[in-house]
């Protein structure tokens, strides 16, 4: 099994953070660093180190992402301005916490990729 980050803390409400979303298989916090004035991390509950660890069952549960991202934007009331989904990977990628996530930039105009 591959090993926990803070995340999987997170997840189960072991340490503070503000969380806009869960469900049994996904989990919504606030970026503690927020890139952008909306920036909330939409993570799967199983630890996914990153997108190279993805693997076909988990299929069900990236596509969930995408469902919660979608509420979450219209939750935050970003959905009809437009928003940023980023996926990190590795470390060309940026990546910093090996727990699958994704990022969900919004309430402003965003430019260029410099994230
Ligand atoms: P990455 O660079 O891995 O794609 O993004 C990791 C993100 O997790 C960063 O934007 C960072 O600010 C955020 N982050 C790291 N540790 C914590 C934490 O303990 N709580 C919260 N809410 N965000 C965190």
């Amino acid at each position: 099994m591959a090993e926990e980050t803070i995340f999987s803390k997170i997840i189960r409400h072991e340490i503070p953070s503000d969380i806009v979303y869960q469900d049994d298989m996904v989990t919504a916090f606030r970026d503690i660093s927020p890139k952008a004035k909306v920036h909330i991390l939409i993570i799967p509950n199983k630890v996914i180190p990153s997108v190279n660890e993805i693997e076909e069952e988990d299929e069900k549960v990236i596509g969930h992402l995408f469902t919660v991202a979608r509420k979450v934007a219209q939750m935050e009331g970003i959905a009809q301005d437009g928003y940023r989904l980023i996926f990190n990977c590795g470390k060309n990628g940026g990546q910093e916490v090996p727990h699958l996530h994704m990022h969900l930039l919004g309430g402003e105009q965003l430019r260029g990729f410099g994230f």
